[in-house]
Protein backbone atom coordinates (compact mmCIF):
# COMPACT_ATOMS: atom_id res chain seq x y z
CA UNK A 1 0.00 0.00 0.00
CA UNK A 2 0.91 3.82 -1.02
CA UNK A 3 1.85 4.96 2.98
CA UNK A 4 0.69 7.78 4.33
CA UNK A 5 2.81 9.96 6.42
CA UNK A 6 0.82 12.23 8.49
CA UNK A 7 0.85 13.57 11.66
CA UNK A 8 0.59 16.60 13.43
CA UNK A 9 0.86 18.91 10.71
CA UNK A 10 1.86 22.00 12.46
CA UNK A 11 4.94 20.02 13.29
CA UNK A 12 7.02 20.60 10.77
CA UNK A 13 6.66 24.77 9.30
CA UNK A 14 5.38 27.22 12.00
CA UNK A 15 1.88 28.02 9.51
CA UNK A 16 2.23 31.91 8.59
CA UNK A 17 0.64 34.50 9.92
CA UNK A 18 -2.24 35.77 7.01
CA UNK A 19 -1.12 39.25 7.04
CA UNK A 20 -2.93 40.12 2.92
CA UNK A 21 -6.43 39.00 2.79
CA UNK A 22 -8.30 42.66 1.15
CA UNK A 23 -8.50 43.31 -2.66
CA UNK A 24 -5.47 45.19 -3.97
CA UNK A 25 -6.30 47.99 -6.20
CA UNK A 26 -4.60 51.13 -6.79
CA UNK A 27 -1.95 50.43 -4.66
CA UNK A 28 -3.58 49.98 -1.70
CA UNK A 29 -5.48 47.34 0.43
CA UNK A 30 -9.39 47.58 0.25
CA UNK A 31 -12.61 46.00 1.38
CA UNK A 32 -14.55 44.79 -1.48
CA UNK A 33 -17.18 47.42 -2.47
CA UNK A 34 -19.97 44.87 -1.10
CA UNK A 35 -17.75 43.89 2.13
CA UNK A 36 -18.49 40.19 1.39
CA UNK A 37 -15.65 38.07 2.16
CA UNK A 38 -14.69 34.07 1.33
CA UNK A 39 -13.58 31.79 3.20
CA UNK A 40 -10.20 29.86 1.47
CA UNK A 41 -9.87 26.28 2.95
CA UNK A 42 -6.80 24.30 4.08
CA UNK A 43 -7.25 21.33 1.86
CA UNK A 44 -5.22 19.29 4.62
CA UNK A 45 -8.02 19.13 6.94
CA UNK A 46 -11.31 20.97 5.12
CA UNK A 47 -10.55 23.53 7.85
CA UNK A 48 -10.87 27.52 6.94
CA UNK A 49 -7.58 29.43 6.74
CA UNK A 50 -9.14 32.98 7.12
CA UNK A 51 -12.03 35.15 4.96
CA UNK A 52 -10.52 37.24 2.14
CA UNK A 53 -11.93 40.06 0.23
CA UNK A 54 -14.78 38.97 -2.44
CA UNK A 55 -14.61 41.23 -5.49
CA UNK A 56 -17.22 41.49 -7.51
CA UNK A 57 -17.83 43.55 -10.86
CA UNK A 58 -17.88 47.12 -9.22
CA UNK A 59 -14.28 46.14 -7.80
CA UNK A 60 -13.36 45.05 -10.67
CA UNK A 61 -14.43 48.42 -12.55
CA UNK A 62 -12.43 50.47 -9.88
CA UNK A 63 -9.06 47.99 -10.47
CA UNK A 64 -9.38 48.77 -14.70
CA UNK A 65 -10.22 52.57 -13.58
CA UNK A 66 -6.78 52.36 -12.01
CA UNK A 67 -4.93 50.73 -14.41
CA UNK A 68 -6.30 53.06 -17.56
CA UNK A 69 -5.26 55.89 -15.46
CA UNK A 70 -1.89 54.35 -15.27
CA UNK A 71 -1.68 53.10 -18.31
CA UNK A 72 -2.45 56.69 -20.20
CA UNK A 73 -0.98 58.96 -17.94
CA UNK A 74 1.59 57.25 -15.77
CA UNK A 75 5.05 56.31 -15.60
CA UNK A 76 5.06 52.69 -16.73
CA UNK A 77 4.61 52.45 -19.82
CA UNK A 78 6.87 55.29 -20.83
CA UNK A 79 9.67 54.36 -18.62
CA UNK A 80 13.00 53.06 -20.62
CA UNK A 81 13.03 49.19 -20.66
CA UNK A 82 15.97 49.24 -18.53
CA UNK A 83 14.53 50.87 -15.39
CA UNK A 84 11.28 48.82 -15.38
CA UNK A 85 13.38 45.98 -15.91
CA UNK A 86 15.65 47.49 -12.74
CA UNK A 87 12.25 47.57 -10.91
CA UNK A 88 11.41 43.71 -11.80
CA UNK A 89 14.55 42.97 -10.59
CA UNK A 90 13.79 44.32 -6.96
CA UNK A 91 10.44 42.62 -7.07
CA UNK A 92 12.48 39.54 -8.26
CA UNK A 93 14.88 39.94 -5.02
CA UNK A 94 11.81 40.86 -2.31
CA UNK A 95 10.20 37.37 -3.84
CA UNK A 96 13.19 35.37 -2.62
CA UNK A 97 13.99 37.20 0.65
CA UNK A 98 10.05 36.00 1.47
CA UNK A 99 10.66 32.33 0.11
CA UNK A 100 9.81 30.44 3.52
CA UNK A 101 6.90 32.59 4.03
CA UNK A 102 5.25 32.43 0.16
CA UNK A 103 5.95 28.79 0.05
CA UNK A 104 3.79 28.17 3.27
CA UNK A 105 1.06 30.26 1.69
CA UNK A 106 0.73 28.17 -1.22
CA UNK A 107 1.13 24.98 0.86
CA UNK A 108 -1.92 25.60 3.33
CA UNK A 109 -4.29 27.43 0.75
CA UNK A 110 -3.67 24.44 -1.90
CA UNK A 111 -2.31 21.76 -0.34
CA UNK A 112 1.33 22.09 -2.38
CA UNK A 113 4.56 20.29 -1.42
CA UNK A 114 6.35 23.41 0.85
CA UNK A 115 9.42 21.52 0.15
CA UNK A 116 9.03 21.91 -3.89
CA UNK A 117 7.44 25.62 -3.80
CA UNK A 118 10.35 26.43 -1.39
CA UNK A 119 12.83 25.40 -3.97
CA UNK A 120 11.27 25.27 -7.15
CA UNK A 121 7.65 27.67 -7.25
CA UNK A 122 8.80 30.74 -5.59
CA UNK A 123 12.38 30.75 -6.61
CA UNK A 124 11.45 29.97 -10.21
CA UNK A 125 9.15 33.06 -10.00
CA UNK A 126 11.57 35.30 -8.88
CA UNK A 127 13.26 34.29 -11.90
CA UNK A 128 10.73 34.30 -14.22
CA UNK A 129 10.20 37.87 -12.94
CA UNK A 130 14.50 38.28 -13.69
CA UNK A 131 13.61 36.61 -17.15
CA UNK A 132 11.57 39.21 -18.17
CA UNK A 133 13.28 42.42 -16.67
CA UNK A 134 16.18 41.46 -18.73
CA UNK A 135 13.99 41.13 -21.84
CA UNK A 136 12.31 44.85 -21.07
CA UNK A 137 14.87 47.01 -22.82
CA UNK A 138 15.20 44.98 -26.16
CA UNK A 139 11.68 44.83 -27.29
CA UNK A 140 12.39 46.61 -30.81
CA UNK A 141 10.69 46.13 -34.18
CA UNK A 142 11.70 46.00 -37.58
CA UNK A 143 12.72 47.42 -40.32
CA UNK A 144 10.98 46.94 -42.78
CA UNK A 145 12.05 46.35 -47.13
CA UNK A 146 9.74 48.88 -48.61
CA UNK A 147 9.00 48.56 -52.26
CA UNK A 148 9.23 51.90 -53.10
CA UNK A 149 10.94 55.25 -52.13
CA UNK A 150 9.80 54.63 -48.01
CA UNK A 151 11.05 53.68 -44.88
CA UNK A 152 8.93 51.44 -42.92
CA UNK A 153 9.53 50.47 -39.71
CA UNK A 154 7.86 48.67 -36.96
CA UNK A 155 7.16 49.44 -33.12
CA UNK A 156 5.95 46.81 -30.63
CA UNK A 157 3.88 49.29 -28.17
CA UNK A 158 2.57 47.77 -24.87
CA UNK A 159 -0.89 46.45 -25.15
CA UNK A 160 -2.36 48.40 -22.84
CA UNK A 161 -4.59 47.27 -20.09
CA UNK A 162 -4.54 43.37 -19.28
CA UNK A 163 -6.85 40.95 -17.23
CA UNK A 164 -5.12 38.01 -16.19
CA UNK A 165 -7.04 35.15 -14.61
CA UNK A 166 -5.57 32.19 -13.45
CA UNK A 167 -6.05 28.69 -11.69
CA UNK A 168 -5.28 27.38 -8.65
CA UNK A 169 -2.62 24.62 -9.52
CA UNK A 170 0.11 26.90 -9.41
CA UNK A 171 -0.44 30.04 -7.65
CA UNK A 172 3.11 31.45 -7.72
CA UNK A 173 4.06 30.12 -10.96
CA UNK A 174 1.01 31.15 -12.69
CA UNK A 175 0.63 35.02 -11.49
CA UNK A 176 4.64 35.51 -12.49
CA UNK A 177 4.15 33.79 -15.86
CA UNK A 178 0.93 36.63 -16.63
CA UNK A 179 2.58 39.14 -14.47
CA UNK A 180 6.47 39.36 -15.41
CA UNK A 181 5.91 39.64 -19.35
CA UNK A 182 3.01 42.00 -19.10
CA UNK A 183 5.21 44.39 -16.89
CA UNK A 184 8.31 44.06 -18.98
CA UNK A 185 5.96 45.15 -22.26
CA UNK A 186 5.12 48.52 -20.25
CA UNK A 187 1.34 47.14 -19.59
CA UNK A 188 -0.72 47.51 -16.53
CA UNK A 189 -2.99 44.78 -15.35
CA UNK A 190 -5.92 43.44 -12.97
CA UNK A 191 -5.69 39.82 -11.66
CA UNK A 192 -7.70 37.90 -10.35
CA UNK A 193 -6.28 34.36 -9.06
CA UNK A 194 -8.73 31.54 -8.29
CA UNK A 195 -10.95 31.52 -5.35
CA UNK A 196 -9.40 28.51 -4.16
CA UNK A 197 -5.64 30.16 -3.47
CA UNK A 198 -5.61 33.98 -3.24
CA UNK A 199 -3.06 33.83 -0.57
CA UNK A 200 0.68 34.19 -2.35
CA UNK A 201 -1.10 36.37 -4.95
CA UNK A 202 -2.38 39.34 -2.40
CA UNK A 203 1.20 39.02 -0.99
CA UNK A 204 2.88 39.43 -4.34
CA UNK A 205 1.08 42.59 -5.03
CA UNK A 206 2.42 44.03 -1.25
CA UNK A 207 5.71 43.35 -2.40
CA UNK A 208 5.43 44.34 -6.06
CA UNK A 209 4.62 47.75 -4.15
CA UNK A 210 7.59 47.62 -2.04
CA UNK A 211 9.23 47.40 -5.45
CA UNK A 212 8.45 50.66 -6.45
CA UNK A 213 6.10 49.24 -9.08
CA UNK A 214 4.12 52.32 -9.24
CA UNK A 215 0.29 52.65 -7.94
CA UNK A 216 -2.46 51.01 -10.42
CA UNK A 217 0.09 49.08 -12.50
CA UNK A 218 -0.42 45.96 -10.79
CA UNK A 219 -4.30 45.05 -8.72
CA UNK A 220 -5.47 42.27 -7.26
CA UNK A 221 -9.11 41.32 -6.96
CA UNK A 222 -9.52 38.68 -5.96
CA UNK A 223 -13.30 36.29 -5.95
CA UNK A 224 -15.37 34.01 -7.96
CA UNK A 225 -15.21 33.57 -11.45
CA UNK A 226 -18.82 33.98 -12.71
CA UNK A 227 -18.91 37.42 -10.87
CA UNK A 228 -14.94 39.17 -10.72
CA UNK A 229 -13.67 36.69 -13.30
CA UNK A 230 -16.42 37.66 -15.67
CA UNK A 231 -16.25 41.17 -15.01
CA UNK A 232 -12.63 41.25 -16.53
CA UNK A 233 -13.26 39.08 -19.72
CA UNK A 234 -16.50 41.37 -20.75
CA UNK A 235 -14.85 44.65 -19.49
CA UNK A 236 -15.21 47.24 -22.38
CA UNK A 237 -12.03 49.07 -20.93
CA UNK A 238 -9.69 45.99 -20.87
CA UNK A 239 -7.71 45.70 -23.75
CA UNK A 240 -6.54 42.00 -23.79
CA UNK A 241 -7.14 38.93 -21.45
CA UNK A 242 -4.56 36.05 -20.28
CA UNK A 243 -6.41 32.90 -18.94
CA UNK A 244 -5.14 30.36 -17.52
CA UNK A 245 -7.86 27.19 -16.32
CA UNK A 246 -10.39 24.76 -17.80
CA UNK A 247 -11.34 24.39 -21.47
CA UNK A 248 -15.07 25.27 -20.82
CA UNK A 249 -14.14 28.42 -18.72
CA UNK A 250 -11.92 29.18 -21.84
CA UNK A 251 -14.95 28.92 -24.41
CA UNK A 252 -17.15 31.65 -21.34
CA UNK A 253 -13.85 33.55 -21.74
CA UNK A 254 -13.65 34.21 -25.85
CA UNK A 255 -17.56 34.80 -25.87
CA UNK A 256 -17.52 37.44 -23.21
CA UNK A 257 -14.73 39.04 -25.27
CA UNK A 258 -16.42 38.87 -28.23
CA UNK A 259 -19.36 40.29 -27.14
CA UNK A 260 -17.57 42.95 -25.28
CA UNK A 261 -14.93 45.04 -27.11
CA UNK A 262 -12.89 42.31 -28.78
CA UNK A 263 -10.29 42.25 -26.65
CA UNK A 264 -7.13 40.10 -27.79
CA UNK A 265 -7.15 36.46 -25.91
CA UNK A 266 -4.73 33.89 -24.76
CA UNK A 267 -5.97 30.44 -23.46
CA UNK A 268 -4.00 27.80 -21.94
CA UNK A 269 -6.21 25.37 -21.40
CA UNK A 270 -6.25 21.91 -20.56
CA UNK A 271 -4.59 19.01 -21.34
CA UNK A 272 -5.00 14.63 -21.79
CA UNK A 273 -1.09 14.14 -22.28
CA UNK A 274 0.45 11.00 -23.59
CA UNK A 275 3.60 9.77 -22.57
CA UNK A 276 4.99 6.86 -25.00
CA UNK A 277 7.13 4.15 -23.67
CA UNK A 278 9.14 2.03 -26.90
CA UNK A 279 10.67 -1.28 -26.25
CA UNK A 280 14.02 0.03 -26.20
CA UNK A 281 13.84 2.04 -23.11
CA UNK A 282 15.34 1.82 -19.62
CA UNK A 283 12.65 0.56 -18.20
CA UNK A 284 13.10 1.43 -14.84
CA UNK A 285 13.59 4.94 -15.78
CA UNK A 286 10.53 4.80 -18.03
CA UNK A 287 8.34 3.62 -15.13
CA UNK A 288 9.70 6.49 -12.63
CA UNK A 289 9.05 8.70 -15.08
CA UNK A 290 5.46 8.16 -16.07
CA UNK A 291 4.77 7.79 -11.71
CA UNK A 292 6.25 11.77 -12.12
CA UNK A 293 4.44 12.67 -14.67
CA UNK A 294 0.76 11.91 -13.57
CA UNK A 295 2.20 12.56 -9.62
CA UNK A 296 3.59 15.89 -10.09
CA UNK A 297 1.61 17.89 -7.57
CA UNK A 298 -1.26 15.75 -6.85
CA UNK A 299 -1.86 15.41 -10.88
CA UNK A 300 -3.20 18.52 -10.57
CA UNK A 301 -0.95 19.74 -13.47
CA UNK A 302 -2.24 20.82 -16.83
CA UNK A 303 0.76 18.77 -18.53
CA UNK A 304 0.52 15.40 -16.31
CA UNK A 305 1.26 12.64 -18.46
CA UNK A 306 -2.48 11.28 -17.96
CA UNK A 307 -2.42 8.58 -21.12
CA UNK A 308 0.71 6.55 -20.46
CA UNK A 309 1.02 4.24 -23.97
CA UNK A 310 3.66 1.31 -22.87
CA UNK A 311 4.75 -1.10 -26.24
CA UNK A 312 4.03 -4.30 -26.10
CA UNK A 313 7.81 -5.85 -25.69
CA UNK A 314 8.17 -4.23 -21.99
CA UNK A 315 4.83 -4.13 -21.13
CA UNK A 316 4.43 -6.82 -18.77
CA UNK A 317 8.24 -5.42 -17.20
CA UNK A 318 6.88 -1.78 -17.00
CA UNK A 319 3.50 -3.01 -15.09
CA UNK A 320 5.81 -4.88 -12.30
CA UNK A 321 8.16 -2.10 -11.75
CA UNK A 322 5.44 0.96 -12.00
CA UNK A 323 3.52 -1.55 -9.42
CA UNK A 324 6.96 -1.65 -7.24
CA UNK A 325 7.28 1.74 -7.29
CA UNK A 326 3.57 3.28 -6.51
CA UNK A 327 3.77 1.12 -3.45
CA UNK A 328 6.64 3.36 -1.86
CA UNK A 329 4.96 6.33 -2.86
CA UNK A 330 4.34 8.77 0.03
CA UNK A 331 1.36 10.38 -0.01
CA UNK A 332 0.57 12.84 3.21
CA UNK A 333 1.26 15.91 5.06
CA UNK A 334 2.33 18.57 2.07
CA UNK A 335 4.57 20.02 5.16
CA UNK A 336 6.38 16.65 5.69
CA UNK A 337 9.64 16.50 3.86
CA UNK A 338 8.97 12.91 3.03
CA UNK A 339 5.64 13.18 1.54
CA UNK A 340 5.60 13.10 -2.36
CA UNK A 341 2.02 13.64 -2.83
CA UNK A 342 -0.54 16.64 -0.89
CA UNK A 343 -4.14 16.50 -0.40
CA UNK A 344 -6.13 17.45 -3.88
CA UNK A 345 -7.21 21.24 -3.18
CA UNK A 346 -10.59 21.02 -1.85
CA UNK A 347 -13.57 18.96 -2.26
CA UNK A 348 -15.07 19.76 -5.76
CA UNK A 349 -11.60 18.40 -7.04
CA UNK A 350 -11.62 15.64 -4.41
CA UNK A 351 -15.11 13.90 -5.35
CA UNK A 352 -14.06 15.05 -9.19
CA UNK A 353 -11.62 12.43 -9.32
CA UNK A 354 -13.16 10.03 -7.25
CA UNK A 355 -16.31 10.09 -9.50
CA UNK A 356 -14.10 9.53 -12.25
CA UNK A 357 -12.10 6.63 -10.58
CA UNK A 358 -15.64 5.25 -10.08
CA UNK A 359 -16.48 5.95 -14.32
CA UNK A 360 -13.15 3.85 -14.55
CA UNK A 361 -14.37 1.13 -12.62
CA UNK A 362 -17.41 0.83 -14.36
CA UNK A 363 -16.45 0.95 -17.52
CA UNK A 364 -14.61 -1.76 -17.34
CA UNK A 365 -10.92 -0.91 -16.94
CA UNK A 366 -9.05 -2.62 -14.32
CA UNK A 367 -7.58 -0.84 -11.27
CA UNK A 368 -4.04 -1.82 -10.66
CA UNK A 369 -3.66 0.24 -7.67
CA UNK A 370 -5.13 2.86 -5.28
CA UNK A 371 -8.53 4.11 -6.05
CA UNK A 372 -9.93 5.21 -3.01
CA UNK A 373 -9.46 8.51 -0.35
CA UNK A 374 -6.89 8.58 1.99
CA UNK A 375 -6.84 9.81 5.58
CA UNK A 376 -9.74 10.64 7.68
CA UNK A 377 -9.20 14.00 7.11
CA UNK A 378 -8.44 16.09 4.17
CA UNK A 379 -8.59 15.50 0.64
CA UNK A 380 -6.31 12.42 0.04
CA UNK A 381 -6.33 9.85 -2.68
CA UNK A 382 -4.14 7.35 -3.63
CA UNK A 383 -2.06 7.50 -6.47
CA UNK A 384 -4.61 5.68 -8.90
CA UNK A 385 -3.23 3.43 -11.86
CA UNK A 386 -6.25 1.66 -14.47
CA UNK A 387 -4.96 -0.99 -16.98
CA UNK A 388 -6.84 -2.19 -19.54
CA UNK A 389 -8.42 0.64 -20.90
CA UNK A 390 -9.96 1.19 -23.95
CA UNK A 391 -9.27 4.86 -25.90
CA UNK A 392 -13.51 5.55 -25.97
CA UNK A 393 -13.49 5.22 -21.54
CA UNK A 394 -14.10 8.86 -20.08
CA UNK A 395 -10.84 8.30 -17.81
CA UNK A 396 -8.39 7.81 -21.17
CA UNK A 397 -10.45 11.31 -22.58
CA UNK A 398 -11.45 13.84 -19.93
CA UNK A 399 -9.57 15.22 -18.25
CA UNK A 400 -9.18 14.17 -14.47
CA UNK A 401 -6.58 16.61 -13.00
CA UNK A 402 -5.82 13.89 -10.27
CA UNK A 403 -3.54 11.45 -9.77
CA UNK A 404 -5.30 8.87 -12.29
CA UNK A 405 -3.14 7.20 -14.68
CA UNK A 406 -4.53 5.56 -17.60
CA UNK A 407 -2.24 3.22 -19.33
CA UNK A 408 -2.43 1.71 -22.21
CA UNK A 409 -0.27 -0.53 -24.80
CA UNK A 410 0.65 -0.55 -28.32
CA UNK A 411 2.24 -2.36 -30.94
CA UNK A 412 3.98 -0.42 -34.35
CA UNK A 413 5.30 3.51 -34.06
CA UNK A 414 2.14 4.26 -36.27
CA UNK A 415 -0.08 3.26 -33.58
CA UNK A 416 1.28 4.73 -31.24
CA UNK A 417 1.09 7.97 -33.02
CA UNK A 418 -2.38 7.71 -33.81
CA UNK A 419 -3.29 7.05 -30.05
CA UNK A 420 -0.61 10.01 -28.75
CA UNK A 421 -3.43 12.52 -31.33
CA UNK A 422 -6.42 10.69 -30.35
CA UNK A 423 -7.49 13.43 -27.60
CA UNK A 424 -9.24 16.83 -28.66
CA UNK A 425 -6.06 18.25 -26.17
CA UNK A 426 -2.24 18.94 -27.39
CA UNK A 427 -0.48 20.21 -24.54
CA UNK A 428 2.41 18.28 -23.90
CA UNK A 429 3.89 14.70 -24.37
CA UNK A 430 6.96 12.45 -23.81
CA UNK A 431 8.58 10.38 -25.74
CA UNK A 432 11.09 7.55 -24.22
CA UNK A 433 13.77 5.38 -26.57
CA UNK A 434 16.78 5.54 -27.21
CA UNK A 435 16.40 5.41 -31.00
CA UNK A 436 16.67 8.75 -32.59
CA UNK A 437 14.82 8.10 -35.49
CA UNK A 438 11.71 7.17 -33.48
CA UNK A 439 12.54 10.53 -31.37
CA UNK A 440 12.46 12.49 -34.34
CA UNK A 441 9.29 10.90 -36.37
CA UNK A 442 7.46 10.73 -33.42
CA UNK A 443 7.99 14.38 -31.88
CA UNK A 444 7.12 16.13 -34.85
CA UNK A 445 4.03 14.19 -35.66
CA UNK A 446 2.25 14.61 -32.49
CA UNK A 447 0.25 17.87 -32.11
CA UNK A 448 1.29 19.13 -28.88
CA UNK A 449 2.88 22.45 -27.42
CA UNK A 450 5.90 20.66 -25.56
CA UNK A 451 7.30 17.63 -26.44
CA UNK A 452 9.64 15.96 -24.09
CA UNK A 453 12.15 12.70 -25.08
CA UNK A 454 13.17 10.68 -22.19
CA UNK A 455 12.53 13.32 -19.91
CA UNK A 456 8.50 15.15 -18.56
CA UNK A 457 7.54 18.22 -17.27
CA UNK A 458 11.32 19.82 -18.02
CA UNK A 459 10.21 23.43 -17.63
CA UNK A 460 12.43 26.32 -17.90
CA UNK A 461 12.03 29.42 -18.53
CA UNK A 462 13.28 30.41 -22.17
CA UNK A 463 11.06 27.02 -22.89
CA UNK A 464 7.66 28.37 -23.94
CA UNK A 465 4.62 26.17 -23.78
CA UNK A 466 0.70 26.09 -24.63
CA UNK A 467 -1.89 24.16 -26.28
CA UNK A 468 -2.29 22.96 -30.01
CA UNK A 469 -6.35 22.38 -30.67
CA UNK A 470 -8.07 22.64 -27.37
CA UNK A 471 -5.33 23.13 -24.96
CA UNK A 472 -5.90 26.87 -26.06
CA UNK A 473 -3.77 28.84 -28.09
CA UNK A 474 -0.73 32.04 -27.21
CA UNK A 475 2.87 30.73 -25.36
CA UNK A 476 3.52 31.28 -21.77
CA UNK A 477 7.29 31.31 -20.72
CA UNK A 478 9.64 32.10 -23.55
CA UNK A 479 10.02 35.64 -25.30
CA UNK A 480 7.01 34.62 -27.13
CA UNK A 481 4.90 35.34 -24.15
CA UNK A 482 5.70 39.28 -24.56
CA UNK A 483 3.88 38.76 -27.41
CA UNK A 484 0.61 38.36 -25.86
CA UNK A 485 1.38 41.75 -24.33
CA UNK A 486 2.86 43.89 -27.22
CA UNK A 487 0.81 45.32 -30.34
CA UNK A 488 2.73 45.62 -33.46
CA UNK A 489 2.53 49.27 -35.14
CA UNK A 490 3.92 49.69 -38.88
CA UNK A 491 5.55 53.44 -39.07
CA UNK A 492 5.88 54.73 -43.36
CA UNK A 493 7.84 58.27 -44.33
CA UNK A 494 8.84 59.03 -47.32
CA UNK A 495 12.97 59.08 -47.77
CA UNK A 496 12.75 62.29 -50.28
CA UNK A 497 10.58 65.47 -49.52
CA UNK A 498 8.38 64.00 -51.75
CA UNK A 499 4.30 65.33 -52.88
CA UNK A 500 2.91 62.11 -50.79
P1 LIG B 1 -11.35 27.06 -14.00
O1 LIG B 1 -11.38 27.30 -15.45
O2 LIG B 1 -12.57 26.64 -13.31
O3 LIG B 1 -10.84 28.37 -13.23
C1 LIG B 1 -9.70 29.09 -13.62
C2 LIG B 1 -9.91 30.54 -13.28
O4 LIG B 1 -11.01 31.03 -14.04
C3 LIG B 1 -10.25 30.81 -11.81
O5 LIG B 1 -9.62 32.01 -11.41
C4 LIG B 1 -11.75 30.98 -11.84
O6 LIG B 1 -12.25 31.78 -10.79
C5 LIG B 1 -11.95 31.67 -13.18
N1 LIG B 1 -13.28 31.53 -13.75
C6 LIG B 1 -14.17 30.53 -13.55
N2 LIG B 1 -15.31 30.78 -14.24
C7 LIG B 1 -15.13 31.95 -14.90
C8 LIG B 1 -15.93 32.73 -15.78
N3 LIG B 1 -17.15 32.36 -16.12
N4 LIG B 1 -15.42 33.86 -16.27
C9 LIG B 1 -14.16 34.25 -15.95
N5 LIG B 1 -13.37 33.58 -15.10
C10 LIG B 1 -13.83 32.43 -14.59
O7 LIG B 1 -10.17 26.05 -13.83
P2 LIG B 1 -9.67 25.41 -12.49
O8 LIG B 1 -10.58 24.29 -12.14
O9 LIG B 1 -9.46 26.47 -11.49
O10 LIG B 1 -8.25 24.88 -12.97
C11 LIG B 1 -8.08 23.67 -13.54
C12 LIG B 1 -7.99 23.78 -15.04
O11 LIG B 1 -6.96 24.68 -15.43
C13 LIG B 1 -7.65 22.47 -15.66
O12 LIG B 1 -8.50 22.19 -16.73
C14 LIG B 1 -6.24 22.66 -16.17
O13 LIG B 1 -5.83 21.92 -17.23
C15 LIG B 1 -6.18 24.09 -16.47
N6 LIG B 1 -4.80 24.55 -16.39
C16 LIG B 1 -4.14 24.81 -17.56
C17 LIG B 1 -2.83 25.22 -17.53
C18 LIG B 1 -2.09 25.55 -18.80
O14 LIG B 1 -1.04 26.15 -18.73
N7 LIG B 1 -2.57 25.17 -19.95
C19 LIG B 1 -2.20 25.39 -16.31
C20 LIG B 1 -2.89 25.11 -15.14
C21 LIG B 1 -4.21 24.70 -15.20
Amino acid sequence: MTSHCNGNMDSFVKVPTIKFTKLFINGEFVDSISGKTFETIDPRTGEVITRVSEGDKEDVDLAVKAARQAFDNGPWPRLPGSERGRIMMKFADLVNQHVEELAALDTIDGGKLFGSCKSMDVPGAANCLRYYAGAADKIHGNVLKMSREFHGYTLREPIGVVGHIIPWNFPTIMFFGKVSPALAAGCTMVLKPAEQTPLSALYYAHLAKLAGIPDGVLNVVTGFGPTAGAAISSHMDIDAISFTGSTEVGREIMQAAAKSNLKTVSLELGGKSPLVIFDDADVDKAAGLALLGILYNKGEICVASSRVFVQEGIYDEFVKLLVEKVKAWKVGDPFHPKTQQGPQVDKKQFEKILSYIEHGKRQGATLLSGGNPLGDKGYYIEPTIFTDVKEDMLIAKDEIFGPVMALMKFNTIDEAIKKANNTTYGLAAGIVTKNLDVANTVSRSIRAGVIWINCYLAFDQDCSYGGYKMSGFGRDCGLEALDKYLHVKSIVTPIYNSPW
